[in-house]
């Protein structure tokens, strides 16, 4: 999926002092080992935030998030859901990749934040889907297994939540995708009720991606 990220210079004043104070951060210790910070793609603004749990490898080398195999499967699902790089912005739990692709300490989540609660207050979203357990656990402050809460709406103070797989669990287990697609539906059908995207011009059905 295209990336539709502007230069530094063309951002908005406020996003430009947000991304210098990303990247100048140095609040938890993934500071020592990150080639880069990792903020975002996708829209400025948008109504649907997704949140991951942190970059891997690749997203370490190029800035971006879900680049990898896995975001490559997660922007196949976008993309047949008919969703474009305006209608989202993806980013993580943390911005900086954690050692081997460890899952990030509860240390390191709180300190990143600050700065994910700054990257919220800018990109205004109404709709968060929260991919995979790490992020519904950092996100949430709750323990529940993953296969027990994904595909089901967490309202709070006026936003809608929703927890699903990581694209990687899919990558290792293909038999679950049919359940990460209704979850993608659901959230699709959310932001068309909201009317905060145009309806699909296609019906939905369930097509291998
Ligand atoms: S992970 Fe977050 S808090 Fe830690 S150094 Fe990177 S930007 Fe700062």
């Amino acid at each position: 999926m295209s990336d539709t990220r502007l230069s530094f210079q063309d951002l908005p004043k406020a996003w430009q002092g947000f991304l210098q104070a990303c990247q100048s951060c140095n609040n938890c210790e993934l500071h020592q080992t990150r080639d880069n910070v990792v903020v975002y793609r996708g829209s400025l603004t948008a109504p649907l935030m997704l949140i991951g749990e942190g970059p891997g490898a690749e997203e370490d080398r190029q800035g971006i998030p879900f680049v990898g195999r896995s975001g490559k499967l997660l922007d196949s699902l976008l993309q047949a859901q008919e969703f474009t790089a305006r209608d989202f912005h993806i980013c993580n739990i943390v911005k900086c990749r954690p050692p081997g692709n460890r899952v990030p300490t509860e240390e390191e989540a709180q300190a990143c934040k600050r700065l994910l609660s700054a990257q919220f207050t800018l990109v205004k979203p109404k709709v968060i889907v929260l991919v995979g357990a790490t992020a519904y656990k950092y996100f949430t402050n709750l323990n529940d297994p993953i296969s027990k809460v994904r595909g089901k709406w967490i309202e709070n103070s006026g936003y809608y939540i929703m927890p699903t797989f990581h694209p990687a669990y899919l990558l290792r287990n293909p038999s679950k995708k049919l359940e990460m697609w209704n979850d993608f539906k659901k959230v699709r059908e959310k932001l068309e009720d909201l009317n905060l995207i145009q309806p699909m011009q296609h019906p939905f059905e369930f097509i291998e991606w």
